[in-house]
């Protein structure tokens, strides 16, 4: 595989051109086509010779579209393909104050959740800063001609908010994590702001106080879906290496460092989590923490047995963490038509093309 240039910040690509012989102010050129979600060789601005120099090392487009589902209510789902033929999925979610994007950080993942589709073969490889930023150039690309779902501020792009919910789990690929989050929040690139991003894991403890030491104010969010350590190991393997209260510490840590209130995301599973004792569990695990709960009702998938929860009994669940003094939300199901969930899609196409690899 060649080099990434989505890799590179504005100085290190200013490094590079500088390297390479070329006039300082082609730096510029060549960082906001890249930011723009051009592949090198449309980079009009450029020269031809440079542009073929670059080519021999670097990537054309490390990310590419390779298909997308439309579900009825506007949600996207993209299957993306890797310079390596990897795939990973993403999601965009169009929202009144502007778009969400789903982002994967892993091609699969080694975490062994049993709800999640994206752990079915295991962890094939990490994906590189570049390649997580170039999901969101595709999918601005995408839609740079379209009014009704441009952004605030002078750049008008489509992605306002970005989730790193997609395949995989950020914390195990923790450098180029913590480097895409710098390249995406970088002023001169795409500069979204921190607070429009939320970070979801599964509690690799040492990792969320390293993440609160980088001064980076996102939201944490750490899928919980259970409310005592033997329930949490029945559907989260890593719950036998990190305990419910030292992610609870770990959340208090980021709280501290950072100020921001965290997340808990917590997916329904019938008969396994949502009756009356789980939510006054619930209640006392969380009372009085400066943090909010997302309910998500289970996206079945068909490799798994697990059940999805009712729709009035996800409410009922609700109500009980409300009356408990708890912030909480039920996630509005959206996508599922187009198999919303983690690594579905990636899992059915590899599933279609019959061999199993990519
Ligand atoms: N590895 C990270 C981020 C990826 S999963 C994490 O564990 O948080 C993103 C969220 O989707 C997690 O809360 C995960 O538990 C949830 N999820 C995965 N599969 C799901 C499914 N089939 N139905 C509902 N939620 C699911």
């Amino acid at each position: 595989m060649k080099k990434i240039l989505q890799d590179l910040n504005f100085s290190e690509v200013e490094q590079l051109v500088l390297a390479s012989g070329e006039k300082k102010f082609r730096a510029r050129q060549l960082f906001e086509g890249l930011t723009a979600g051009r592949k090198i060789s449309e980079i009009s601005s450029l020269p031809r010779a440079f542009k073929d120099k670059l080519l021999e090392e670097y990537e054309d487009e490390p990310v590419k579209i390779k298909e997308i589902f439309r579900s009825a209510d506007g949600t996207e789902k993209y299957l993306f393909s890797l310079a390596d033929g990897s795939l990973v999925e993403g999601v965009l979610m169009k929202y009144k104050y502007g778009c969400t994007q789903c982002v994967s950080t892993q091609v699969g993942c080694r975490m062994g959740c049993n709800f999640c589709a994206s752990t079915l073969g295991g962890l094939v490889r990490n994906l590189t800063a570049g390649e997580i930023l170039a999901q969101i150039l595709a999918v601005n690309a995408l839609h740079e001609g379209d009014e009704a779902l441009k952004g605030r501020g002078r750049e008008a792009r489509t992605v306002t908010n970005i989730v790193l919910m997609g395949s995989g789990e950020p914390l195990d690929n923790y450098g180029e994590t913590v480097k895409f989050l710098r390249l995406v929040t970088a002023g001169d690139g795409l500069n979204v702001s921190a607070r429009n991003i939320s970070l979801s894991t599964c509690g690799l403890v040492p990792k969320m106080y390293e993440l609160a030491n980088e001064g980076i104010p996102l939201n944490l969010t750490v899928s919980l879906h259970a409310t005592s350590d033997e329930e949490r190991e029945r559907v989260m393997p890593v719950a036998k290496a990190y305990k419910i209260e030292q992610i609870l510490r770990a959340c208090a840590y980021y709280f501290e460092r950072t100020g921001r209130r965290y997340y808990f995301e917590y997916t329904l599973i019938e008969g396994e989590n949502c009756d009356e004792a789980h939510a006054r569990a619930l209640v006392s695990l969380l009372k009085g923490r400066p943090c909010h709960v997302n309910l998500i009702r289970l996206n079945e998938v068909k490799e798994r047995s697990l059940k999805a929860t009712g729709e009035k009994e996800a409410y009922r669940f609700l109500g009980l963490l409300e009356k408990g003094g708890l912030s909480a939300t039920l996630r509005r199901q959206i996508g599922s038509d187009i198999g919303g969930a983690c690594g579905q899609l990636r899992a059915s196409y590899l599933e279609r093309a019959g061999d199993g690899q990519d």
